[in-house]
């Protein structure tokens, strides 16, 4: 059985095609990050118009290099939510005529389960795991019960950490700065934070005072440009020009978001215990999403889980961000268990945004749990 996957939600289209047991027969990326770089952000009108110039190729490249013709197909899956309207539309548009044209099944699929599930096909994880996903879209707590089995614990209330990340960078210019002009904003911080001393300033973790899993880093993103303005304004400096101590404000920024996923990520896990969520042998986090690449956040949840006892599991960077392998894998894991397989000439529609699983964040909030200091 072959899957053919294909995913335009945000920046990247991607195609890939799967065989059951999860072998890359044949990929294709389409990256539009250094576009967006160069205008400092995504611009969704952009990104449709690449992706719309992409796609047939991206997904022709992906078959040739598989070696596999359309009819050989058992399903084509599709990322449908959540995501931008713009880009979304796009892979979903391409895909629709797709499978009528050759008559295949149609599987719809959530961004952020197939994000989830991407480390099942890489090792042999059973149901149910924790997982933590960090983008520059999203952040989110959750226990993968099955394929289309859900808790979530927590998500963001505002931003996202690689968000973040990727506005302090902007704010600091990061780009003109010789070591980081093809980084993205999260690989500069990593990479200051190196010879930066975190201690020098001292931004508040969020929600210290909210006892649940959600997070939050606007209020973090607003302590940072101020610190940053008054920097700039005690040295006479134009905005965006601070040399002295970006280092500095890289590592205590990186830092704070570590902490502030490291705690959350410690609550849910006693969460998940107290409440019998994860079996009692080898229990695991799953770590994804483009920020998970960055050590110093792995190593501070590395801390966390060996204090509870959880196994920690990051698939690699590749992986970890937006491709076209991660949804055919979703196809392949729908498709073994039936679930959420249409036919052809349904109508199917994109949402931008879509929660993943059943919402438990009242649940762990009620439950109130301290974290040990
Ligand atoms: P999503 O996957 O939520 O749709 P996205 O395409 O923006 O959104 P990814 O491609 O998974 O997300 O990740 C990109 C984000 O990861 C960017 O915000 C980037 O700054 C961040 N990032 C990449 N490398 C690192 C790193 N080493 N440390 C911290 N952040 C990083
Ligand atoms: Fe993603």
């Amino acid at each position: 059985r072959l899957v053919l996957g294909i995913e335009t939600s945000c920046d990247d289209t991607g195609a890939a095609v799967l065989d059951e047991k999860g072998a890359i027969l044949g990929e294709s990326l389409h990256s539009q990050k250094e576009v967006h770089l160069r205008t400092g952000g995504i611009i969704p009108t952009v990104a449709q118009q690449l992706h719309s110039e992409n796609i047939e190729r991206v997904v022709q490249e992906a078959l040739e290099r598989s070696g596999v013709d359309p009819s050989q197909l058992s399903a084509v899956a599709t990322t449908v939510k959540p995501g931008l309207a713009l880009s979304l539309s796009i892979g979903l548009k391409f895909s629709q005529r797709f499978v009528r044209q050759h008559n295949k099944p149609f599987i719809p699929i959530h961004h952020m389960e197939a994000h989830a599930l991407t480390a099942r096909m890489l090792h042999p994880i059973a149901f149910p795991f924790l997982v933590l996903l960090i983008s520059g879209g999203h952040s989110l707590l959750a226990v993968a019960r099955g394929v289309d089995d859900f808790l979530l614990l927590g998500y963001s209330l505002d931003e996202s950490p690689g968000d973040i990340l990727d506005k302090v960078a902007r704010r600091l210019s990061l780009t003109k700065h010789p070591q980081c002009s093809t980084l993205s904003g999260g690989q500069a911080i990593e990479l200051l934070a190196k010879s930066g001393d975190r201690m020098r300033f001292r931004f508040t973790t969020p929600m210290g005072q909210t006892h649940d899993c959600c997070f939050s880093f606007a209020g973090l993103r607003n302590q940072v440009t101020m610190m940053i303005k008054k920097k700039e304004a005690e040295e006479g400096i134009e905005q965006g020009t601070l040399l002295s101590c970006v280092n500095d404000i890289a590592a205590a920024t990186q830092h704070t978001v570590a902490t502030h996923l490291a705690k959350r990520t410690h609550r849910a896990i006693l969460f998940c215990q107290a409440n019998g969520l994860l079996p009692a042998s080898s229990p695991t986090l799953v770590l994804s999403g483009g920020v998970a690449s960055n050590q110093y956040i792995r190593k501070a949840l590395t801390v966390i889980t060996e204090t509870t006892g959880l196994h920690l599991l990051c698939p690699p960077a590749k992986f970890c961000t937006d491709n076209g392998v991660m949804i055919a894998w979703n196809g392949v894991e729908r498709l073994r268990e039936g679930k959420g397989i249409l036919p052809p000439n349904v109508d199917v529609f994109y949402e931008p945004k879509a929660p993943l699983g059943v919402d438990m964040t009242a649940e762990v909030k009620a439950a109130g749990i301290r974290l040990p200091s």
